[in-house]
């Protein structure tokens, strides 16, 4: 068995150190984005990106509860969009709150956690680390 490889490429699972999400900023006009690029589609700057450890804490901006899915996820879940500290706007599954709309509030913070991808495993046996986002007390 090997180790469990990112469930994203952005998801980055340092050997001795903690897992983290990876942005790319630009050096010119500061716009983070997921994935790698070249060239800043805010402000169209060319090889001014690096890559840039992404913030655990944000706000709760959309969600939206999902009752129906692939075979083999448990159903209803929560998806979200999450604005990071740094304006960095992420997708994820919100997990340890009930989907339900009444327990969920706009602009709630949450964090980042890492976690196994639901029991994923690809056919050679790998297992997949994630992302997920739950509320963060404070
Ligand atoms: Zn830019």
């Amino acid at each position: 068995m090997s180790d469990p490889l990112p469930a994203v490429n952005f998801l980055k699972l340092p050997k001795d150190g903690d897992p983290y999400l990876e942005g790319h900023k630009c050096g010119s006009c500061g716009a983070t984005y997921l994935g790698e690029r070249t060239v800043c589609s805010k402000c169209g700057t060319r090889d001014q990106i690096t890559p840039v450890t992404l913030p655990t804490n944000g706000k709760l901006y959309s969600y939206s509860i999902v009752h129906r899915s692939f075979p083999g996820i448990d159903v209803p879940y929560i998806s979200a969009i999450v604005d990071l500290e740094d304006g960095t706007a992420i997708k994820g599954n919100l997990i340890k709150v009930d989907p339900d709309p009444a327990k969920i509030e706009f602009g709630m913070p949450v964090e980042v956690v890492f976690d196994d991808a639901l029991g994923r495993k690809d056919k050679e046996g790998n297992s997949y680390i994630s992302y997920f986002f739950q509320p963060r007390s404070s």
